[in-house]
């Protein structure tokens, strides 16, 4: 799943190859996909991209007129930037991976694509990004927060340090790759209780969160979109690492396993060297 690093990047990339290009038309070919009815896509043809940013894990195209479309690429989801498409044939709906498509006036332009059967990439055409009611919820962005705002919210949320830290109402940005990689970073176990935490636990992941991100924004920053996702897996030290050696002590990489997802940890640098129970009925990652 894209989370605050990725989608900073691909925030980073359009603004540095669609900015003041205008778009020919969008094409929506998973019905589903678009949220909104009002404005239509055929309002944005015409006008220019303005800008590109972020909320949280949100990607948000400004076009000129304050018109946002408005993206959550769910987990399977990408944005793929096309310096030509093969045909000038519409999109049929379908059911392709391709969820939408903008072109823009020099040929190029960008696919929101979707892998996989669940589809749950959600698109918004709005005039004020706070009409999506995911983006007017979100907490502070993770790497903005500062220690003060950061332990707030933290003990704002009364539950297991992963849960509390991937809510994006907390904090935005961080998802389950991420927070395993700053929980493994501030060498907390992902089941600590929030409001049990120590000011000196907090003030440790607060400044990993940062090192975390931080290090992952400078890492993807430059990178092609279809660079990114392989930037992202090299620097991972335990997400997606279950049975390899933790790259800090040497220990083996463990999972817990959740009914849709799974998070890793060392138990050497996290939890005193004890494996914790694989509760796989635990609620605790959304
Ligand atoms: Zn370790």
């Amino acid at each position: 799943m894209p989370e605050l690093p990725e989608v900073e990047a691909l925030a980073g990339y359009l603004r540095e190859r669609a900015v003041g290009r205008r778009v020919d038309r969008v094409e929506v070919a998973a019905i589903s996909a678009l949220k909104t009815y009002d404005p239509a896509p055929t309002a944005v043809s015409g006008r220019a991209v303005a800008d590109a940013r972020r909320h949280g894990k949100f990607l948000d195209v400004i076009f000129d007129g304050d018109l946002h479309l408005v993206v959550h690429l769910a987990r399977a989801g990408w944005l793929h930037y096309r310096e030509a498409f093969p045909s000038t044939t519409p999109l049929r709906p379908g059911k392709g991976p391709i969820a939408l498509r903008v072109r823009l006036d020099d040929g190029s332009g960008f696919d929101l694509t979707e892998a996989g059967t669940q589809k749950k990439l959600a698109a918004y055409l709005v005039t004020d990004p706070a009409q999506v009611p995911g983006v007017a919820k979100l907490g502070p962005d993770a790497l903005d927060a500062d220690l003060a705002t950061f332990t707030e919210r933290l003990r704002s949320r009364r539950g297991q340090v992963k849960g509390v830290l991937t809510d994006q109402a907390v904090l935005a940005g961080v998802g389950n790759a991420y927070s395993d990689e700053i929980l493994h970073a501030a060498k907390l176990s992902p089941f600590a209780i929030t409001d049990r935490l120590t000011d000196d636990q907090l003030a440790t992941l607060h400044a990993a969160t940062r090192t975390v991100l931080g290090d992952a924004v400078r890492r993807s920053a430059g990178h092609r979109a279809a660079e990114l996702k392989g930037e992202k897996r090299s620097g991972l030290k335990v997400h997606a690492r279950t049975g390899l050696p933790c790259p800090v002590c040497g220990d083996t990489v463990r999972e817990v396993s959740f009914a849709d997802s799974s998070l890793q940890y060392c138990p050497t640098c996290q939890t005193g060297g004890k494996p914790l129970a694989d509760r796989r009925l635990s609620r605790l990652v959304r």
